[in-house]
């Protein structure tokens, strides 16, 4: 596909998204919140869901946490026109809870036909609900920043920007994972890899025939992973 015919099957989806029923989301959204930016991107970022701002404008990471995203972007000489920002759910949860799993795997499939679409080679996860979606009962905190590959994808787990407008701490951890990307593109486009042998797991849901269900993390590791990372509920909120 071309970038052209990209966009166009982008649109397309996002009318999908506009007038889906599969779960309650849609029933309190102002908006829906499909995703934006380069439809040929080399690293698509996917966070969690729209907070109170992304669901008043249809636009993804538009609050402070976008804002910070924005900067981090700015830092290794991208921004949000170059890349593709999406989220593992397309409507606001309600008071900005977290996505119940039925509701994430109700969207998942236009996730699916956005990654299909724009073929990235990076996949840059923004917290814990899209670490999910490749690194099933993972803890963000142990496997922040390090590249793994999943079939032709190399997916990137980091914490959401949010968590490091909540932890200074956590700003530098973000700032310095992202600082890796470029080395990590510039490594795929030479053909060389940016993972260790060791790092390379099955393809991704996107890739599969039958997608895996989704898993729920073990309650033991949803705990630690909270312990480093505020609670996503605050983090729609910015
Ligand atoms: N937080 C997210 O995870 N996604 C957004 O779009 C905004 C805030």
């Amino acid at each position: 596909m071309d970038a052209d015919e990209k966009r166009a099957r982008l649109a397309e989806i996002a009318r999908e998204i506009a007038r889906c029923t599969d779960c309650a989301l849609c029933r309190n959204a102002t908006k829906p919140v499909p995703g934006e930016g380069n439809p040929d991107a080399r690293i698509v970022f996917i966070g969690e869901g729209p907070g109170f701002y992304e669901d008043q404008q249809g636009r993804p990471f538009v609050g402070a946490s976008g804002k910070f995203l924005d900067e981090l972007l700015r830092g290794i000489g991208l921004d949000r026109k170059s890349v593709f920002i999406t989220n593992v759910v397309k409507h606001r949860p309600p008071q900005n809870r977290d996505p119940e799993p039925s509701e994430i795997d109700a969207c998942r499939k236009y996730l699916d036909a956005q990654l299909e679409t724009i073929a990235p080679k990076i996949v840059v996860t923004l917290g814990r609900h899209s670490m999910q979606r490749y690194f099933p009962g993972e803890s963000i905190s142990r496997i922040h920043g390090q590249p793994r590959r999943k079939g032709d994808l190399v997916v990137v787990p980091m914490y959401h920007p949010a968590a490091a407008l909540h932890q200074a701490s956590l700003r530098a951890v973000i700032e310095a994972d992202f600082r890796r990307l470029p080395d990590f593109l510039a490594k795929i486009l030479a053909g060389e890899s940016p993972v260790g042998a060791a790092a390379t797991d099955a393809p991704p849901p996107h890739m599969r025939k039958q997608p895996a269900p989704m898993l729920a993390p073990e309650p033991a590791t949803a705990a630690a992973a909270s312990a480093t990372e505020p609670d996503p509920r605050q983090m729609r909120l910015l």
